[in-house]
């Protein structure tokens, strides 16, 4: 294949400007500036004329809900909404009923009968089931193809287990991907801490329930170099507050191998979007106040933040359409993530193209150790997202084609849409 006529930014091998990527075999085959390539023969030609073509998206944060609760998602679905949204590699998450905490239940995931429309990737649980107690196998997990582990939606709280954990992910040179929230603190909690809970009666998580998890867990990371000898990796899972911004700020710059990630959400949206009680804002961590979304901006900006990960949380209808409180946490995120983030980060604090392309490909691709993703050098593997950056649009919530509509987006103006995703030198989506 050709993709011909695109601008092509590719951060990781610094290319930015007009070219021709040849794909054979489902691999970069040759960068070359225009007309270079065009006698070459290929079997099909992609006309990105006006475009930017770029590393296809890679997510470290998806719910996939599958097993357990495919009316909410599956993971053929979850996929075709990825690859929607320019993503070619996503990282299911272990809360699937039962958890994803034994190589036979990754396998099961990771089998090519579940349907999956790009790369996918899962991170098993930290913890058997996710109670917290016990590790799993981690040595066994990452033989069969665990990218990190995490207990998302929940903390691995007491501080030994975390101990235990980043000191034997960090001997195999894998992440523990933190959900930082000290669910001591936030019992019966249902939103931020803030004037719009007080308004609205509800009780507010602080933004203390994320940073002391962060600083605790910076900590731990700090120890085991210092006592162990190892470089555990730590990544913080959606970063809410410029308290645990600064944090990991701080850890950065000691040297410790401390990431972190961003939703869109929390980048574009504040704890007013509550309204009167709309639970499509309702997520966990909750949508925070001006100044916190400030911090995240600001972190994304300035390299604090390392990538933009969607937290794409599918829940069906009817179990949004209950009272606040009683509403399951989350929003879908795969078919909005480069719109917002172009739009937000882009237009209104002026990031340029190239840094959406790092948070959103070579640097979520590094923190999973994908090795010849996250780049359109040559050898690598052809996966491309081809946009048009400048394109205003709006979100249509009942085109989506995730199972679910849980979205605070629907009709929301994006800038930045996506023409054509491919994988492996597959067309995956066209738009
Ligand atoms: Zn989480």
């Amino acid at each position: 294949m050709l993709i011909k006529g695109g601008t092509v930014v590719d951060p990781a091998s610094g290319v930015d400007g007009l070219f021709d990527v040849l794909v054979r075999d489902g691999r970069v085959a040759a960068v070359e500036g225009p007309g270079v390539l065009d006698r070459v023969e290929v079997s099909e030609t992609f006309d990105a004329t006006g475009m930017t073509v770029a590393p296809g998206f890679v997510d470290v944060h998806v719910h996939l809900r599958e097993p357990g609760q495919t009316y909410k998602e599956t993971i053929a679905t979850g996929t075709a909404a990825a690859a929607a949204g320019g993503f070619t590699t996503v990282v299911a998450m272990p809360n699937t009923v039962p958890v994803n905490d034994s190589t036979a239940s990754l396998a099961w995931m990771l089998d090519p009968e579940r349907g999956a429309k790009v790369h996918l990737y899962a991170m098993p649980a930290v913890t058997l089931g996710s109670m917290g107690e016990h590790l799993t196998d981690f040595e066994s997990l990452a033989r069969a193809g665990a990218v990190g582990f995490t207990d998302d939606g929940k903390p691995v709280l007491e501080d030994h287990v975390m101990q235990a954990a980043l000191l034997c992910a960090g001997r195999l040179g894998l992440p523990i991907s933190q959900h930082a929230e000290d669910t001591r603190l936030t019992g019966g909690c249902s939103m931020n801490a803030g004037t719009v809970a007080f308004k609205l009666g509800l009780r507010g998580m602080t933004v203390e329930a994320e940073s002391r998890i962060v600083e605790r867990d910076i900590r731990l990371v700090r120890e085991i170099a210092k006592v162990d000898g190892v470089r555990a990796h730590l990544h913080v899972q959606h970063v809410s507050t410029a308290k645990a911004l600064e944090a990991i700020r701080r850890a950065k710059e000691d040297g410790l191998h401390v990431t972190c990630e961003a939703a869109p959400h929390h980048f574009t949206l504040t704890d007013e979007a509550v309204g009167d009680f709309d639970t499509h804002a309702k997520m966990n961590p909750p949508l925070r106040a001006e100044n916190d979304r400030q911090a995240v901006i600001a972190g994304l900006l300035d390299g604090t933040v390392d990538c933009i990960a969607t937290d794409h949380a599918p829940h069906a209808a009817h179990e949004k359409e209950v009272e606040f409180e009683r509403a399951p946490n989350g929003i879908t995120g795969l078919e909005t993530a480069l719109g917002l983030a172009l739009k937000v980060l882009g237009r209104e604090h002026g990031m340029p193209v190239r840094r959406v392309l790092e948070l959103m490909s070579q640097n979520p691709a590094a923190i999973v150790n994908l090795a010849g993703r996250g780049t359109l050098g040559v050898g690598a593997v052809a996966d491309v997202v081809v946009f048009d950056a400048g394109r205003e649009w709006t979100f249509d919530g009942s085109k989506a084609l995730s199972k679910s509509r849980n979205t605070p987006f629907d009709e929301v103006a994006m800038i930045g849409r996506v023409v054509g995703t491919i994988c492996a030198g597959r067309v995956v989506y066209r738009g």
